[in-house]
């Protein structure tokens, strides 16, 4: 294993996240998950960064500062794209403003489903981001992520809309 697999630097990046993904990865970092144990540092520039982990769904303001923050990295890198929006659009799949999912713009290696994803299942994609990092470090060609099978959040029930019936005389709905 290279040497950057055994500390990588991470900086995350949130797209259009709803903040659910986003405070359980802050939980990864805090004392209860330490995903420091494996090596890895949170960092805030992705010029010093290793492994991409986006939250969020694309949307016409974001795509493009997503590719950049992504073309900034160093190579070799790898992305996780975390939560169901990463994947598909998730719960804003249907926005006007939304264009899709984060490998429509940039590659990526490991995607974790959920809505939110727990931290341990984060850390498990951070874990595998490691192994593919330690691979293209060596040049050997990596696959592209599998999506998750689900990829779209369960709809809302929808409304029911039927007017209110008046009581009648004693006050009874029929
Ligand atoms: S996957 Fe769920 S928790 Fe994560 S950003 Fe999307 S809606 Fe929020």
């Amino acid at each position: 294993m290279s040497v950057l697999a055994k500390s990588p630097w991470v900086v995350h990046f949130n797209c259009n996240s709803c903040n659910g993904c986003d405070i359980e990865f802050l939980a990864c970092l805090c004392p209860t998950y330490d995903v420091e144990r494996f090596g890895v540092v949170h960092v805030g520039n992705p010029k010093h960064a290793d492994i991409l982990v986006v939250t969020g769904s694309v949307n016409h303001r974001n795509a493009r500062v997503l590719a950049n923050v992504y073309q900034q990295m160093p190579s070799p890198k790898v992305v996780v794209a975390c939560g169901v929006c990463t994947s598909s659009g998730g719960i804003f799949a249907d926005c006007y403003n939304v264009l899709g999912g984060v490998d429509k713009f940039i590659p990526v290696d490991v995607f974790v489903p959920g809505c939110p994803p727990r931290p341990e299942a984060m850390i498990d994609g951070i874990v595998k981001a490691v192994g593919i990092l330690a691979a293209k470090a060596k040049g050997i060609e990596t696959p592209v992520a599998d999506k998750p099978r689900i990829t779209v959040s369960p709809s809302p029930k929808p409304v029911d809309e039927t007017p209110a019936q008046e009581p009648d005389e004693v006050g009874a709905v029929k």
